[in-house]
């Protein structure tokens, strides 16, 4: 089903054709620390308008809808706040409802637009704001996901079945984490984030292996893009167990805010620069799985990543970070995402769904197969099971 004209998106890999130039892609600007959002209005002056637009959930806009449009008009950025509700997921769907709302609440084009919520909701507002051709300034009320960074949307069925990956010509002009509100958010959120962000490195490092690797803006990796992975790996495997026991607390310590920053920033330029490769087409392939659909995008990853480290026989590393995700809480075997390791048709099902054609599984620098998937996704089940009973 097509919603927009086609020459409204950007094509990264068309684009190009069998140029290969590196490209490397971010936000223009982020900001993070405890209290910030009273300063998003002084981020989004540039923009400055009559009218600003803010979608997110109705729980969302009693929570911080009240700092956000006192900024905005504050600082001069706006001189009125809409609220748009946003549903809760990512579709063709909600954004065809999103658009009805504000075309009952808004005429003409609003100045900019804020995406205020987790990754669905961010994804969705990118998509809104492209269509509208404005400018997106994202607050991330969750480290869950590598999402807030980037210039692509993940879209979702109503049923919660992966759909496609839409991408834009832009990123976001700003994203602005305040890490008091993401603090606040159930540990769930940001261990999630940790698994996404975990999966960065290595799909980034398979990526530019490949001679043929292309990331989500089209091009190749550059070195900074693969250095900013590693440094996001560093950071969980240092600072991930310690973020876990401070988040207990509701406290925002340097812990937490290190790994605000790697879930955040340094995940998302790592995977739109770096590029994917065979953990989140594993995590797409998940999706089709119903025992799966309880877990959120960052415990699939995780898993996943598991999955890659084992197609690329890289045993020792699947170990370490399986260990890892182990402290953390993070699932790292078929029975933790509501899968069966007996569930054979089932796993057959995940390992093509994970081979579509167009899949990030194609950037890893060797060929991959249905057949290859199903023994990895097996093998990284035993290594989970076995770290789990040491
Ligand atoms: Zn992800």
């Amino acid at each position: 089903m097509s919603h927009f004209p086609p020459e409204l998106f950007f094509s990264p890999h068309k684009t190009f054709g069998p140029l290969r130039y590196k490209i490397f892609s971010s936000p223009h600007k982020y900001a993070q620390g405890k209290g910030i959002i009273q300063y998003l209005g002084l981020f989004v002056k540039p923009l400055q308008g009559d009218t600003a637009v803010v979608v997110c959930s109705p729980s969302r806009q009693s929570s911080v809808g009240r700092s956000i449009e006192e900024s905005l008009t504050k600082h001069g950025a706006a001189k009125q706040v809409v609220f748009v509700n946003f549903g809760g997921e990512c579709s063709w769907e909600e954004l065809e409802n999103v658009n009805n709302q504000l075309k009952g609440k808004v005429k003409g084009k609003p100045a900019f637009i804020v995406a205020v919520g987790g990754g669905k909701a961010v994804d969705l507002v990118r998509a809104l704001a492209h269509q509208l051709d404005v400018q997106l300034a994202v607050v991330p009320t969750l480290a869950s996901n590598d999402a807030p960074c980037a210039a692509c949307s993940v879209f979702y069925k109503p049923d919660g079945k992966f759909d496609e990956y839409v991408y834009y010509p832009t990123d976001p002009y700003c994203v602005i984490v305040d890490s008091e509100i993401i603090a606040k958010a159930p540990k769930r959120y940001l261990v999630s984030g940790m698994g996404d962000a975990m999966s960065t490195y290595y799909e980034a490092d398979a990526c530019m292996r490949a001679s043929y690797g292309i990331n989500p803006v089209g091009g190749r990796p550059t070195e900074a893009a693969v250095a900013l992975a590693k440094l996001c790996r560093d950071l969980l495997f240092e600072y991930g167990v310690q973020a876990v026991k401070d988040i207990d607390r509701g406290e925002v310590t340097e812990a937490i805010e290190k790994i605000i920053e790697a879930n955040t920033l340094l995940s998302g330029l790592g995977f739109e620069s770096g590029g994917l490769a065979a953990a989140h087409a594993i995590h797409n392939g998940l999706t089709a799985h119903e025992g799966s659909h309880e877990y959120i995008h960052g415990e699939k990853v995780a898993f996943s990543t598991i999955v890659q480290l084992c197609m690329e026989q890289k045993l020792d590393e699947a170990k370490k970070v399986a260990k890892f995700f182990v402290q953390v809480g993070l699932p790292v075997c078929l029975s933790d995402l509501g899968i069966s390791a007996s569930d054979l048709q089932g796993i057959q099902l995940v390992s093509e769904r994970s081979c579509a054609s167009g899949e990030s599984i194609y950037n890893m620098p060797f060929k991959v197969t249905p057949d290859m998937v199903r023994e990895n996704i097996l093998s990284a089940d035993k290594i989970g099971v076995s770290v789990k009973g040491q």
